[in-house]
């Protein structure tokens, strides 16, 4: 339990609408989704920068773990707290600062969400490119620190790319303003790189200087079956050069995981035949109506004509764009079985259809009884793991977790492509990392949080 001390510090400190206690609090699901609760006995929301650095300045001084909650959407139990922890939310500081569209950038509060954000952009005549599937729920402050990637990585990078400057609350309750405007700026160390993608572990990310993008209007899609492997990675070639750099999405879909999103109880039907090797749900963005449909059409032709693209379907409404992207989206279908081990794995294109073929087997093999559901985003490298095997135990889980997991390694892939490494990887961190890596990590994470109070256990 934290401390009576402690928790008289922070009401002598912090307005009242900052803390929430006992039975409000105790009935928040632990994540989205979750159905069990926070275990944490306090939760602090602060309005302010300045009451974020006065709630880690008491925590730095009582040495009390501080576990930050963004908007809950996370999958690796990053956010799980104990009774001993105080939460840390950011809930209440979810303002869209303003919209600069001579320079191109958007000043936001890290509990704004992804959505908010995008529709900022837009209404300012602009795109925030980011774009995942939790849009709604999950906060810019979380995409930060989680290094977010999502749907267009192909075309526009991970949250990195689009993350031009910091505020970030220290352990200490010191603030670092570090919130650059500029594309190019190699003034000494570009310290913004050590918060994005650290889960949480070295700071709070409390304001945002976003990239924005020119608008596109023009969105085409296409889903296509493809007859094999070899031919798919000539697909995604093809259509990344015929699009002059239009391409933003190219998303693969094993067979399983086709049937299991385009049949019942799934309400999505399949605008393609069943039994083909592979599926690809491609997206062009792009600005001019007339022209750049002709030229998604024409890229699709010269693809069936070179035998690269067996069958296809193009949409030819927003409905039928959206009813594709949604068959796309529909992964909570994997849920219809039970409680599946979920995975997101990055590896070498070349690698990948050899990957797949052993963990299959490897699975097959050892349960008779199993689901295996692969898709992902493979113009990226990344592709997520679904695998129902009946017993949800934790000893079963490790099993499936060696079995795709420990080929990773050889090919010089990663244990996480995109969701982090949170509690639920931390025992595969050094499959994806050198022993030197880790150790640098661990020095930073000392340098910065020298009582490791923040977000305590993750990652290592
Ligand atoms: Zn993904």
């Amino acid at each position: 339990m934290p401390s009576a001390d402690l928790i008289k510090a922070l009401k002598t400190a912090l307005p009242p609408a900052c803390i929430l206690e006992g039975d409000i609090l105790a009935n928040r699901p632990a994540a989205l989704g979750r159905s069990d609760t926070i275990q944490a006995p306090i939760l602090l929301r602060p309005a302010t920068t300045e009451e974020v650095s006065m709630v880690l300045r008491i925590c730095h001084a009582h040495g009390q773990a501080v576990v930050t909650h963004g908007g809950l959407s996370g999958i690796t139990h990053a956010t799980d707290t104990t009774p001993d922890d105080v939460v840390l939310s950011l809930e209440r500081m979810r303002a869209i600062i303003s919209i600069d569209a001579t320079q191109r950038v958007a000043v936001v509060e890290a509990g704004a969400t992804l959505q908010q954000v995008q529709e900022a952009a837009d209404a300012g005549g602009l795109l925030f490119p980011l774009d995942l599937g939790g849009r709604g729920s999950a906060t810019l402050g979380g995409n930060a620190a989680t290094n977010a990637g999502g749907n267009r990585v192909i075309r526009y990078g991970m949250a990195r790319d689009m993350i031009l400057g910091l505020e970030v609350v220290l352990a200490d309750g010191n603030v670092l303003p570090a919130m650059n405007r500029m594309i190019k700026n190699n003034a000494g160390y570009d310290l913004k790189h050590l918060f994005i993608g650290s889960e949480g572990t070295l700071g709070v990310i409390t304001k945002l200087v976003l990239r924005l993008r020119e608008k596109l209007t023009r969105q085409d899609v296409a889903l296509v079956a493809v007859p094999g492997f070899g031919a798919l990675t000539q697909l995604l070639r093809h259509m990344d050069s015929a699009l002059g750099g239009g391409l933003s999405a190219f998303e693969v879909m094993w067979p399983e995981f086709y049937r299991l999103v385009t049949r019942p109880p799934a309400k999505g039907r399949a605008p393609l035949r069943d039994g083909y090797p592979l599926y690809v749900l491609i997206e062009a963005f792009s600005t001019d109506a007339a022209a750049d449909a002709e030229r998604f059409n024409a890229a699709l032709e010269q693809a069936l004509d070179q035998g690269l693209v067996a069958d296809a379907v193009i949409a030819k409404s927003q409905e039928e764009v959206e009813a594709l992207w949604a068959l796309r989206d529909d992964v909570g279908q994997i849920m219809q079985f039970g409680k599946p081990f979920c995975f997101d794995v990055s590896l070498p294109i070349a690698a990948m259809e050899d990957y797949v073929q052993s963990i299959t087997k490897s699975i097959a093999g050892r349960w008779a009884e199993h689901h295996l559901w692969v898709f992902g985003h493979v113009g990226d490298g990344n592709l997520h793991v679904g695998a129902h095997v009946l017993d949800e135990s934790d000893a079963v889980r490790r099993a499936v977790e060696e079995i795709v997991y420990r080929p990773l390694q050889a090919v010089g892939g990663s244990v996480s492509a995109e969701h982090g490494i949170g509690l639920e990887k931390k025992g595969w961190l050094h499959l994806s990392r050198s022993p030197q890596e880790i150790a640098l990590m661990r020095t930073l994470k000392s340098a910065l949080d020298p009582k490791g109070i923040l977000n305590p256990g993750r990652i290592f």
